[in-house]
């Protein structure tokens, strides 16, 4: 019987059956097109027996139309898929498109054509051909990609063309990787970096699965260690993927690797250009792309000689993702570890409770670096109390603080200070009337942005000129900005040390790998002063000569009060902590809080990161939370108000319930307006027996919502708005 079960990649569609033509072979996996209607659909072949549906009698059966010229997808990949839609109750589809991330790489031809400037001049020279000429001095790309570097449109670029200022260039997509060497440089490895690496080398040789958490402190030398299992998988003929939290970090880390393998690795994340997307998607698929390191979205490649997992700076959250399919990639790479029957690595120096749990239960194997690399020492840390050390009237650096940074400039050395807030201000409202500046599609206040001159929303982009007048009474000069921000900040900085060389550090002024790549050779250069940053410089950098790390407000991330308030502060704090002093000079680190007993503030204060955790365990456990726990959030959304209460109402009066499961709401969300949709919200908790994700399935399928309202699951929830 040649018939096969396909996964479509649809998500309203998913399983349908077609036949298989004679003579044409497509074993579960393959990537193939088939008819639907009048239109040609993608799909996925899958496992007989696997994927729910009704049978078609075999004389509707249609043919399928082709078979993409891609390796299969394996069966782990194909569990992975299966695993993570079910626990994140996501489309099937959905999750599978992640694996496909490459339309180009699927079929297309193995080469293309790319544009650059010819070094022609056009016959009639206007503006805009000018501006975009000097804009394209140097680039190469597709029509598409000239035209967003030149900010002109397509039409602009192939009238160009016609004049001949700009000329096709046939380009070889598929060209292999430079391979790294594993014994390009090896360190030196301390004993303590070396009893590691033989454990971590030892779980890649045995090629089974097997979780570590490598606890290791600021600066012991993590990466160092874990290279070495990166280079036993190198020498095994086996792929390695090591995932980041943010690009931002990768310039640095890119760096680092060619110092010690001789070559870049492959990279991977949501900005590659679709040719570099399309020859890293197939040099992984053929198993020829050795090392890639990539954001979330790697996770769900189709390698094809999977060795090893690494998740680096393990404990962030943004390795949650929070639209499409919500997943947390920390634990799909465990996951995937799992079907791939491969060693996963997650690194930290402040692990999430979650992994810490896990270690402290044995499930995950517990490996330590208690002490930084070469002897430096971890830094001095000190609370500088804002009830008694007021700063002046609006301005935000108290005198402690001031004296130090005073010192390090006296002394050439650097500073870091450290304020989770982009922009200047976070609110700005009218002293004659009292109007405050929302977005219009969220309820969020707008933030300023002096250096850009703008109001903009941090939630969905909205931006607009800061006006010259009140829009609500007309008056002018009579906008207050309210807050600091990190502009806000440096200019304070500005004002106290005016020869001091500052950067301010966020992921406005560090918005490409070459602003970044710019940054941090400033930086250790020592080019920079006084860095003025965002979370963004909390982890992976390196400066030695950085001595002195402050903490501007530490009660600010506590404010929110959500569930993991306590644990985010305090890896935020201990990381960014952790910049200073890495090298020959110690460190010291000045943390202003107005609760200085706070528990979370106590314990960076003293240090004493197990004596936090402990409290924060016990704290989860009375409150039935991760780990112990479970909690879900679903969030029903409309562009009508009436509709998305009345809709989170009637859902609400079926909710399930039991001993261990409860639902809290509906209630408005938090963040009530998002991008022009009004939310309403339910919490659940449940037990860990609970079967969760069951229960709401069975709730929601069991309505129809009208078309309007949107449902979003979000299993293991980060965010609480
Ligand atoms: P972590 O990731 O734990 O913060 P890093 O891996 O960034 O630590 O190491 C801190 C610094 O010490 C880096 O500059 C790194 O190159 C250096 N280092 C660590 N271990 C070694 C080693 N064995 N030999 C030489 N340099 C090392
Ligand atoms: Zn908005």
């Amino acid at each position: 019987m040649n018939r096969i079960r396909i996964l479509v990649l649809n998500a309203a569609l998913s399983a349908l059956d077609y036949r298989l033509p004679e003579g044409v072979a497509a074993p579960a996996g393959s990537v193939v097109m088939a008819p639907l209607g009048p239109r040609k659909v993608m799909g996925i072949v899958w496992d007989e027996g696997r994927l729910p549906g009704e049978e078609i009698a075999v004389e509707r059966l249609r043919p399928i139309l082709e078979v993409l010229p891609v390796p299969p997808l394996a069966a782990p990949l194909r569990r992975l898929i299966e695993w993570t839609a079910d626990y994140y109750c996501a489309p099937l589809a959905s999750v599978a498109r992640m694996a496909l991330a490459s339309g180009g790489a699927l079929g297309g031809p193995s080469t293309m054509t790319e544009y650059r400037l010819s070094g022609g001049v056009p016959e009639r020279m206007t503006a805009q051909r000018h501006a975009a000429i000097e804009a394209l001095a140097g680039q190469q790309g597709t029509m598409r990609e000239l035209a967003g570097i030149a900010g002109v449109s397509e039409g602009v670029l192939r009238g160009l063309v016609n004049q001949g200022v700009i000329a096709p260039v046939t380009v070889k997509i598929d060209r292999p990787y430079a391979p790294a060497d594993p014994d390009h440089a090896p360190p030196d490895l301390s004993p303590q970096q070396a009893t590691v690496a033989g454990v971590l080398v030892g779980a890649v040789t045995a090629r089974a699965f097997q979780p570590f958490l490598l606890d290791g402190v600021t600066g012991s030398g993590k990466t160092e260690t874990y290279f070495e299992a990166v280079a036993q998988a190198l020498r095994m003929g086996q792929q390695v993927l090591v995932l980041l939290p943010e690009i931002a970090l990768t310039e640095n880390f890119l760096a680092r690797f060619a110092a010690r393998f001789g070559a870049a690795p492959v990279l991977w994340h949501s900005s590659l250009k679709s040719t570099e997307r399309r020859r890293a998607w197939r040099a992984i698929a053929d198993g020829s792309a050795q090392v890639i390191v990539g954001a979330r979205s790697a996770l769900f490649l189709p390698y094809a000689r999977l060795g090893l997992i690494v998740v680096d700076e393990a404990h962030e959250v943004s390795f949650k993702q929070d639209d499409g399919v919500r997943y947390n990639a920390r634990d799909v790479a465990v996951m995937r570890a799992r079907f791939e029957s491969v060693p996963v690595v997650l690194v930290s120096a402040t692990p999430a409770l979650e992994s810490l749990f896990m270690a402290n239960q044995g499930t995950y194997q517990r490996l330590e670096l208690p002490s930084r690399f070469g002897g430096a020492c971890l830094p001095r840390i000190a609370l500088v109390d804002l009830t008694r050390e007021k700063p002046r009237s609006q301005r935000w650096l108290a005198a402690p603080l001031i004296e130090a940074l005073k010192l390090r400039l006296e002394r050439g050395e650097q500073s870091l200070l450290f304020l989770n807030r982009r922009g200047y201000a976070p609110l700005t409202l009218c002293r004659n009337c009292g109007h405050r500046f929302k977005c219009p599609s969220c309820s969020a206040w707008l933030v300023e942005h002096r250096l850009s001159s703008r109001l903009a929303c941090h939630h969905c982009g909205f931006e607009t000129r800061v006006p010259d007048t009140c829009p609500e009474c007309g008056e002018s000069d009579c906008l207050v900005a309210c807050g600091p921000g990190v502009e806000r900040i440096a200019d304070e900085v500005r004002e106290l040390f005016p020869e001091a060389r500052l950067a301010v550090a966020t992921s406005d002024t560090l918005s490409s790998p070459a602003r970044a790549a710019a940054f941090i050779a400033a930086a250790e250069n020592k080019a920079i002063d006084i860095i003025i940053g965002t979370q963004l410089v909390t982890k992976g950098f390196h400066f030695p000569d950085l001595t002195l790390v402050g903490v501007v407000d530490a009660d600010l991330g506590l404010e929110g009060g959500d569930l993991r308030a306590g644990e985010r502060t305090y890896s935020q704090i201990a990381q960014v902590a952790g910049r200073a002093g890495r090298a020959a000079k110690p460190g010291e680190v000045l943390i202003q809080t107005r609760h200085p007993d706070a528990p979370v503030i106590a314990a960076l204060a003293s240090g004493d990161r197990d004596g936090f955790y402990a409290a924060e365990t016990e704290s989860r456990r009375d409150a039935g939370a991760p780990p112990f726990g479970r909690w879900a959030a679903i969030i029903l959304s409309s562009e009508d108000e009436k509709e998305a209460r009345e809709a989170a109402h009637r859902l609400g009066q079926n909710k399930p319930g039991s001993d261990d499961l409860y639902v809290l709401g509906p209630a408005p969300a938090p963040l009530s307006l998002l991008r022009g949709r009004y939310r309403f919200r339910f919490l659940v908790n449940a037990r860990r027996s609970a079967p969760l994700q069951k229960v709401l399935r069975d709730w929601i399928a069991a309505h129809s919502l009208p078309p309007g309202v949107r449902v979003g699951i979000d299993i293991d929830p980060y965010s609480f708005v």
